[in-house]
């Protein structure tokens, strides 16, 4: 009797809804595989940089956030999943710092990996690494510590549709 009652009122559920706790449970997932608890503030910045595919800024973040978070904490949040190697941190030619989702996780100072940011709408994607050999080849310099490389221009997308190039 009783498990008929649990099966009648799951059937009422949306369809959406399932989906959407499953979306959180990944998202959950990842952070704890990530060594992060999942918090609100956590969850909610990464299911943007999951959905979304950009490089975002922390003002440009917090417009698109489901619910308000104060500025420090939402820094806190970004500092948190970039220091879980969720997030790379990459300053642009404005000097603004972009944040965005990577998938390869963890510092490897053995590989370089370039991001390309195209201007217009802000898509990033990362580039083949460089050789592994370039990375001993300039490690005769000093040790490296960051190895963040922004390349900008316009994506094909952009450049075949004809938008308005920022510059
Ligand atoms: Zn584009």
């Amino acid at each position: 009797m009783l498990h008929y009652w649990f099966v009648s009122l799951s059937l009422r559920i949306p369809t959406s809804a399932w989906l959407t706790t499953t979306h959180m449970d990944q998202i959950k997932q990842i952070l704890i595989g990530s060594k992060l608890r999942p918090t609100p503030n956590r969850i909610a910045v990464l299911e943007v940089f999951l959905k979304e595919h950009k490089s975002l800024s922390h003002g440009r973040l917090q417009c698109m956030l489901q619910y308000e978070i104060d500025r420090v904490s939402l820094y806190r949040a970004l500092i948190d999943l970039v220091n879980a190697g969720l997030l790379s941190r990459l300053i642009d030619s404005d000097g603004v710092a972009q944040f965005h989702y990577c998938k390869m996780q963890g510092n490897n100072h053995d590989t370089l990996t370039p991001h390309f940011k195209c201007k217009n709408c802000e898509e990033i994607a990362a580039l083949p690494d460089l050789p592994k050999t370039y990375m001993q080849h300039i490690s005769a310099f000093g040790h490296i510590q960051n190895s963040r490389l922004l390349l900008e221009g316009i994506c094909l997308e952009c450049a075949k549709s004809g938008s308005p190039v920022k510059w």
